[in-house]
């Protein structure tokens, strides 16, 4: 482990955890102990107890026990870092890190500040805002009709922007700060001398605050009342918020996420909001943008099922379509991912009031799974009678089937695919290994023709591979693809360094390489830069967990070591790609003046590659 052991004694020994458990559970002086309601479990009677001597909790009821890293990592759905890394920033402590620098760790220290200080301007906002609401006659009157309680007004902490330019003015003494610009709460017109120069970003619209995983404010939604627009306003992206990871609603959804056993990810926070009030509080909602891969992962500390729910139109069937291709890496043979439909002139508040809890509840218990909806997809616009519409069907599903993970899943899809395509699997299968390693062929000597890269320990054995083959005499140490694992996962910071598109060449290459790198960005999104051990902690998927330690334990990497290959790499990487992609696109070319003009540009960057001499 890579947080040294002696900082994690002197975080606990300045931690309270009376403090830490006291933040989120309402706890009594009883004898020695504090004790309270147990948030691990439903219960109406206190059975769950704070030792301050021991600094221990325990539930009678339910048997949870642990410290205050445990409690944080239990009630916040945090992994073991972020606990740490939450802990000590509560106490101005830097997690020391092995390749943090003196100037790294003033700058970590810093950017801890400016967040800290952000979130408490959010935080002073979404107070004014609530009081704003009881104030006023014309928004308490909308939530009414919207069907909305003041009790679950209170429990989202739903508030109310004046009608005012300048509304947070009466709030914070500094209006003029530059704080409030960073924090998205004020707009600065820098266009317009005309114009007032500073304005509230929300005027005279339903406040939704969106909380984090702890329930701090780092951001709101706006909805407008009438015919405004636009209908909804969110923060923009700020040193707290980021719309592609955060999900409305997770903070006061995350207990029952447990209890229900699945998550709903609706499209709206109304929709997360008026779920709540009928009875179904295991909402979230994604904040004006597609569903990412952050949010899933986020979502699957939770719980081991997400149910996606879609309008029934058009739109919706695109917006599925988007995630099912985010959630197929994520399909581990333990989780469920589902896809609900709803009918056309329906969203999920608009069903339950019309046909009430129980359909809704058996609606979701009858989605479609992954599968199913995998299958559906790839099935679209194919007609089964004929080979073509076969053929087609298998080139659909290719590359959705290719990005789910190893397991019983993946390999019973390939059975059904097989089977709808009228072919055996084991055929299938051979056609589809070679059209994702594309092997290189004597009877075309397409100058694109990528030579077929190692095989992976983790696949089985390919009967073909005894035919002869004409790549390496000589045996190539190891591929490309394994030594840039080698380098990036020993230096992430490297990872951070190049480029997205380069990235996405990585992610892009075929199982486990790409599943991988994926795997890695997100840790990177999630928890910034960290070491191997740390990575090796947070236990990447088991179906290739064992195969990334060997790989990576093989050839430790001193600091510097890795940076001029790694370029040498991804321009190799760079190559095949394009490659790959102008073979693809070969026989399109006549008939498409679009993929003309495509294959015309890449050809031109293939060739400035081939001619550019390796670093
Ligand atoms: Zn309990």
């Amino acid at each position: 482990m890579s947080i040294p052991q002696t900082f994690i004694q002197d975080l606990l020994a300045r931690v309270d955890i009376v403090d830490v458990v006291g933040k989120h559970v309402q706890l009594k002086k009883g004898g020695a102990n504090f004790v309270g309601l147990c948030p691990f479990h439903n219960e109406k009677s206190p059975s769950f107890s704070v030792s301050p001597t021991k600094q221990f909790f325990h539930c009678f009821g339910c048997g949870k026990t642990g410290n205050a890293v445990g409690f944080l990592m239990e009630h916040a759905g945090m992994h073991f870092v972020e606990a740490v890394k939450d802990l000590a920033q509560s106490y101005g402590l830097v997690v020391p890190e092995t390749d943090f620098s003196p100037e790294d760790r003033v700058k970590a220290l810093e950017n801890q500040k400016k967040q800290l200080s952000i979130v408490d301007l959010l935080e002073t906002a979404s107070l004014s805002y609530r009081k704003n609401l009881k104030d006023s006659p014309k928004a308490i009157n909308y939530l009414k009709q919207r069907g909305l309680s003041g009790e679950v007004a209170k429990l989202f902490g739903l508030g109310y922007a004046l009608d005012e330019w300048t509304g947070l003015a009466h709030v914070f003494e500094h209006y003029n700060s530059a704080d409030l610009v960073e924090a998205g709460l004020v707009i600065e017109n820098k266009e317009d001398p005309a114009q007032e120069k500073r304005y509230d970003r929300f005027r005279d619209r339903i406040i939704f605050p969106i909380r984090n995983i702890k329930g701090e404010c780092i951001g709101f939604g706006g909805r407008v009342m009438g015919n405004g627009t636009p209908k909804y306003l969110n923060s923009p992206e700020t040193p707290v918020f980021s719309k592609g990871k955060e999900l409305y609603g997770l903070f006061e959804a995350r207990q029952h996420l447990k209890e229900k056993g699945h998550a709903i990810v609706t499209e709206g926070y109304m929709d997360v909001v008026a779920l709540a009030q009928l009875g179904v509080p295991n909402a979230v909602a994604t904040l004006g943008t597609a569903c990412t891969p952050d949010h899933i992962a986020k979502l699957f500390r939770f719980t081991d099922t997400i149910v996606f729910s879609f309008d029934g139109d058009q739109a919706g069937r695109r917006a599925a379509k988007k995630a099912l291709e985010v959630s197929l890496p994520f399909a581990k043979d333990t989780r469920s991912l589902k896809f609900l439909f709803l009918p056309p002139e329906h969203d999920p508040d608009s069903y339950i009031r019309e046909m009430g809890v129980d359909a809704f509840s058996r609606l979701v218990s009858s989605s479609t799974p992954l599968s199913q909806f995998l299958l559906d997809i790839a099935r679209s616009g194919c007609d089964l009678s004929t080979a073509e519409g076969r053929s087609l069907l298998a080139a659909q599903a290719l590359p959705l089937w290719s990005a789910l993970p190893q397991g019983v899943l993946q390999t019973q899809l390939l059975n059904e695919i097989a089977d709808l395509v009228h072919i055996g699997h084991f055929e299938l299968k051979q056609l589809w290994s070679d059209s994702i390693n594309p092997r290189s062929n004597t009877t075309n000597p397409s100058p694109f023709n990528k030579k077929k890269s190692k095989q992976a320990p983790w696949m089985t054995k390919d009967p073909a591979d005894s035919s002869p083959r004409r790549v390496p005499i000589r045996q190539a140490p190891m591929s490309r693809q394994d030594r840039g694992i080698q380098i990036l996962f020993q230096h992430m910071s490297q990872w951070a360094a190049i480029s997205s598109e380069q990235q996405n060449i990585l992610c892009r290459l075929p199982a486990p390489h790409g599943l991988a790198f994926t795997w890695l960005d997100l840790q990177l999104n999630e928890l910034g830069v960290l070491s191997w051990p740390q990575l090796k902690e947070l236990t990447p998927p088991q179906e290739w967990s064992q195969w990334l330690s060997a790989l990576v334990e093989n050839t430790p990497l001193e600091a510097e070591e890795g940076n001029g290959e790694l370029k040498n790499i991804l321009f190799e990487l760079e190559k095949a790609d394009i490659s790959e992609k102008l073979n693809q696109m070969a026989p399109l070319v006549g008939s498409d003046p679009q993929v003309y003009k495509q294959f015309k540009s890449l050809s031109a960057r293939f060739a400035l590659l081939k001619s550019t001499p390796l670093v």
